[in-house]
């Protein structure tokens, strides 16, 4: 359920793995508890079990071989940024849309935008 969101990290300290899970959410492991840390894809230590912080879902103990996102199928409908490209994408909450459109009295700047990029920070 995991999948490699980025393993650049994992070459210098403080040597993180990211994994980014179904839910969405992205969390970093140390890379003492991989097998094999590698641009495209992880493969789990035995008797290593990672969790989700947000869903609390954890990987399968037979599927410890974690591939870099955006490989297969199945994901081509996580969004990207349309000015970067980045996958580092955060939803907005309709509940900071709602906070912004009282404190400001106005349409904020998020109201109607659903995502904004982390990388570059644009919001659509
Ligand atoms: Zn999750
Ligand atoms: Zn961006």
């Amino acid at each position: 359920m995991f999948e490699l969101s980025s393993s650049l990290l994992a070459h210098e300290p403080p040597y993180i793995v990211y994994l980014r899970c179904e839910c969405g959410a992205e969390i970093d492991v140390d890379t003492d508890n991989f097998e094999i840390v590698k641009d495209k894809y992880v493969v789990l230590k035995e008797g290593i079990t990672v969790t989700c912080s947000e869903c609390s879902r954890s990987q399968p103990d037979d599927e410890r071989y974690i591939p870099l996102e955006n490989q297969h199928s199945g994901n081509l409908h996580i969004p990207t940024c349309p000015t970067c490209g980045s996958t580092k994408i955060e939803k907005i909450s309709t509940a900071s849309k709602a906070i912004g459109f009282v404190a400001v009295g106005v349409f904020s700047s998020n109201f109607g935008k659903t995502f904004k990029c982390k990388q570059c920070g644009y919001k659509f």
